[in-house]
């Protein structure tokens, strides 16, 4: 059973590392972007209530991100999760530890995944994903093999996120820096904290980030 937290800005390649994750060792992606994207298309209540927040860049509130995890760790029995895209604020941090704690479970390794700036919106206004299996590909770095097909199931209907553009990402980033950064040193006193090159190639800093899951 392992648990580990990808760290690090929009872009920074957590959801890349992630499906290979699931599929390498069978552990459990928690998305909270991904869990807040359904809610919109589902159409509930909250869904509608977070939607501008989102376009715009915003963080949505601790108190609805930490409700959808709390719901999924309560359904249990997993290799162990992946945490992508959550805790964002210290509140969300402390509310992991006490849930995982809750469970008898503990986190394994927090990654820091380190990237220049610079990259981030090459990286994230190049962005698609497939609607249907949620694999991750990129118009320069990974494109899909076959135009419009993803690689990965077939399906032909592959999106861009409403945020993906330059004007949400620089809000994204900014959120980031205020709100999220400062969990770097919090995991680090804590001694959780593993540094990857993040601008390395995607097998690259896979490879990385096993070695840090083999060692914790
Ligand atoms: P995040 O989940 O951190 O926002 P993604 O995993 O969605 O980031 O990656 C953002 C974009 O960058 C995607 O288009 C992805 O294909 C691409 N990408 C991810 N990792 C790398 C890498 N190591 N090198 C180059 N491009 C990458
Ligand atoms: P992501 O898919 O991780 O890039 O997240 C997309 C958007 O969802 C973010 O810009 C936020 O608006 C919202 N979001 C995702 N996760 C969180 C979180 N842990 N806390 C607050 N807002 C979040």
């Amino acid at each position: 059973m392992t648990n580990v937290i990808l760290l690090g800005p929009p872009g920074a390649g957590k959801g890349t590392q992630a499906k290979r994750l699931v599929t390498e060792r069978g552990m459990v992606q928690l998305s909270t972007g991904d869990m807040l994207r359904e809610a919109r298309s589902s159409g509930s209540d909250m869904g509608l209530r977070v939607a501008a927040v989102m376009d715009a860049g915003g963080l949505v509130t601790d108190e609805i991100v930490i409700g959808l995890i709390r719901e999924k760790l309560s359904h249990g029995g997993s290799a162990g999760y992946i945490f992508d895209g959550f805790p964002r604020t210290l509140a969300q941090a402390d509310a992991l530890g006490d849930l995982l704690g809750q469970m008898g479970q503990r986190l394994d390794a927090v990654i820091a995944m380190e990237v220049d700036d610079g990259v981030l919106v090459r990286r994230i206004t190049g962005r698609y994903t497939c609607a249907d299996c949620g694999a991750v590909y990129h118009d320069e770095t990974h494109p899909t093999t076959r135009p419009g097909v993803c690689d990965s199931c077939g399906s032909t209907n592959l999106v861009r996120r409403a945020d993906d553009n330059e004007d949400s990402l620089r809000h994204r980033l900014m959120e980031y820096y205020k709100k999220t950064s400062p969990l770097i040193g919090y995991y680090y006193a804590k001694g959780d904290l593993t540094r990857v090159d993040a601008l390395a190639r995607v097998e690259d800093v896979a490879a990385e980030i096993s070695m840090a899951l083999n060692k914790g």
